[in-house]
């Protein structure tokens, strides 16, 4: 279960997430009252549905935005609710996203208390001037200091969520936050290129020559420098952009990445449950009037071929450095992966990027950092 809470203290200036700078949409405390009331609405429509299929949920996500940008009070009536409403698995993965700066002690253990288990920080860089070029608000003392009150709350399973290839940013920089953030031993490591999303800040300042984009050769010279040094400090690589010490892989993204059932709450949140995409409306006050209305948000409804399905499966299980293992995947789909896509892994591994190992088939090293490439011919 993904829940979605789409408010940040202000807009980083690369984003293009469903996420609102407080003040823009003229968030006051009450408002931020009213919008979880919205979501628990939704909740406690969904878990009827939940509880119809006999499911359980394995995993909750608390993402943004901003999760802990909420008051303790918020946070903690939101996930206690969900826990009463939904049949929850009892050693389920429950996720916090936080950003430095945005939680205290206090509402750190008060979410350990409650029941999450993990906690993803986004720390991105530990330079303070790349920071500011990204227009995050906090520095890499506060990424520092939440890390450590996380510790001291109780949190034995952290993820931190890093940026690389940020323009301006040379290997030097990236390989000394790469240093300090092992240093830290968290459980989890994301380390993702950064993105220049069309219409942010610094998509202008590139386009108008203030700021120049990392060249190609180097993020890939950075790319491979994280695989290393990551999988020297005992990170396992598990999927294109995670790494992980060995039983802390994110149980909630596998479940994305394995094209399992999900549901997801909130403004622009998305559920995947037998076959069908559903979308809710992604700004939060076209969620909060929809759900008040008609208790629904849903704007967008796909339902999935068997096709669809077969093709998204590899698309996103090739992420994963385990790959697509063929006789899962005849299992699900009663079909053989060489009969769907012959062609498409024959030239993948013709040029390189794809691989078979025994059962299963996965991206080369190569094929990790051009894995567009490889994927889009599953489409
Ligand atoms: S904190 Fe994350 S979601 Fe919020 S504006 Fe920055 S990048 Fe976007």
């Amino acid at each position: 279960m993904y829940i979605h809470i789409p408010f940040c203290v202000k807009k980083c200036d690369y984003c293009d997430f469903n996420s609102y700078a407080i003040g823009s949409v003229n968030e006051s405390e009450k408002a931020l009252c009213r919008y979880i009331e919205a979501l628990l609405e939704e909740a406690r429509i969904q878990s009827e549905a939940v509880t119809e299929l006999g499911a359980q949920v394995s995993t909750v996500y608390l993402g943004g935005g901003t999760p802990t940008y909420l008051p303790e009070i918020l946070l903690s009536s939101l996930l206690t609710e969900v826990f009463r409403l939904f049949p929850i698995a009892d050693n389920a993965e429950i996720t916090v996203e936080s950003n430095p700066g945005t939680a205290t002690y206090r509402k750190l253990r008060c979410l350990r208390d409650i029941g999450a288990t993990r906690l993803s920080i986004g720390v991105q860089s530990l330079n303070d001037s790349l920071l500011a070029r990204l227009g995050r608000v906090h520095s890499a003392s506060d990424s520092i200091q939440t890390f450590h009150l996380a510790r001291e709350a109780g949190f034995d399973n952290i993820n931190i969520d890093l940026i690389y290839a940020i323009p301006g940013q040379t290997m030097d920089d990236w390989e000394e936050t790469l240093d300090s953030v092992i240093g830290l031993r968290p459980e989890h490591i994301s380390a993702y290129g950064l993105m220049l999303e069309e219409g942010t800040p610094l998509w202008r300042k590139v386009k108008s020559g203030t700021l120049a984009v990392c060249d190609e050769d180097l993020e890939i010279d950075m790319y491979y420098s994280a695989k290393e040094k990551l999988s020297l400090a005992g990170y396992q690589h598990y999927e294109i952009s995670n790494f992980a010490m060995l039983g802390y892989e994110c149980r909630h993204n596998i479940i994305y990445w394995r094209l399992e059932p999900y549901i997801g709450l909130g403004a622009g949140a998305h559920s995947y449950v037998k076959r069908e995409i559903r979308s809710n409306l992604a700004h939060p006050q076209d969620y909060l009037r929809s759900i008040k209305s008609v208790g629904s948000s849903v704007c967008e409804r796909e339902v999935f071929s068997k096709a669809d399905e077969m093709s998204t499966v590899m698309i996103l299980g090739l992420r994963m450095t385990c790959g697509v293992g063929e006789s899962e995947f005849h299992r699900r789909f009663g079909i053989s992966m060489r009969d769907a896509f012959g062609e498409a892994i024959a030239k993948g591994v013709a040029n390189g990027l794809l691989k078979w190992d025994g059962d299963r088939l996965k991206l080369t090293r190569y094929g990790l950092m051009l894995s567009n490439e490889a994927m889009q011919e599953f489409l």
